[in-house]
């Protein structure tokens, strides 16, 4: 899927119920939701992402809720919106499945994704339109942190090795890292930060490795500072024209995420 109307379909209001959890590392919780309307889900591809909407406590949502309802409580409702990435959808089982980092302290979507259960509401809005691969191009660079894997991973399966692609992600340690769908012309470098302020470990890897080639295409998604930092590398000093250059501030160090788009 790479064409702009296949990557652009408009987001809808979902209230899904969680259905399954699994452990993908010690801190990844792959989360499967559930709802008879996700029959009707079609994705967008590559780095779908959805907004996670958090109402606070008190608030009575109608029923059914809908992409209208919510719209009509938005003034005096308003959600905390939290972004994750699609990592599967399976429309034919009605699954969807989300992969959220635990990270460290009892924040809003990693504190409900860590004490999720079976059975509980998790409701989000989205696709958002997604990252269009570029089959013609001459190679990839495809950066981020553990909150980007689910992105990289379905960049990774629609480019189908047809372009060479070198993988840099930066995780706690060996234990965070993940089975890719690599083939023989992509290479991947796991950059561990063990302890250290994060976006370290991924500039020392990107920027230690070879200059990429003219015509390369980059794709990122990890801490403001390291993307801002990577972006003025590949447009400054690499020559990369800023349109080949898709970094994105997945999380901001000692700032809850403001999400107040979408509605
Ligand atoms: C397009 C997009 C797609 C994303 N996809 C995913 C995804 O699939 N899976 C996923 O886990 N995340 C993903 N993220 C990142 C996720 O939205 C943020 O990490 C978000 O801040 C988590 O919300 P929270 O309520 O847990 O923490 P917040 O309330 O937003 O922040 C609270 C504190 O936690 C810190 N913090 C936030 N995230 C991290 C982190 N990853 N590591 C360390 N400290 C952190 C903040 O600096 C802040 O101090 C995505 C972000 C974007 C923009």
């Amino acid at each position: 899927m790479s064409t702009t109307a296949e990557n652009r379909r408009p987001g809808r209001l979902w209230v899904t119920t969680v259905r399954r959890i699994r452990r993908v590392t010690p801190r990844v919780r792959r989360i499967t939701v559930t709802s008879p309307e996700l029959s009707q889900f079609r994705g967008n591809g590559t780095d779908q992402h959805i907004a996670v909407y958090f109402y606070e406590d008190g608030v009575v949502l109608p029923r059914p809720f809908t992409t209208e309802e919510a719209r009509r409580i938005y003034p005096h409702a308003k959600p905390a919106m939290r972004r994750y990435t699609i990592r599967e959808a399976r429309p034919e089982v009605c699954e969807v499945d989300l992969d959220f980092v635990l990270h460290e302290g009892d924040h809003l979507a990693s504190g409900w994704a860590a004490a999720a259960e079976p059975g509980d509401e998790l409701i989000w809005f989205g696709p958002t339109p997604a990252y269009a691969v570029d089959p013609e191009a001459a190679a990839f660079l495809l950066v981020g942190d553990e909150t980007a894997v689910p992105a990289i991973v379905c960049i990774l399966d629609e480019l189908a090795d047809a372009a060479p692609a070198r993988v840099h992600i930066e995780v706690e340690g060996p234990e965070e890292e993940q089975e890719l769908p690599v083939g023989p012309r992509t290479s991947v470098r796991w950059a561990h930060r063990r302890g250290d302020r994060p976006g370290e470990a991924l500039w020392r890897s990107v920027t230690g490795d070879a200059r990429p080639e003219a015509g390369t295409k980059v794709w990122g998604g990890a801490e403001r500072d390291v993307m801002a930092r990577l972006r003025r590398r590949a447009v400054e000093d690499w020559g990369l024209p800023r349109s080949d250059v898709h970094l994105t501030a997945y999380w901001t160090l000692h700032r809850k995420q403001d999400a107040d788009r979408d509605l």
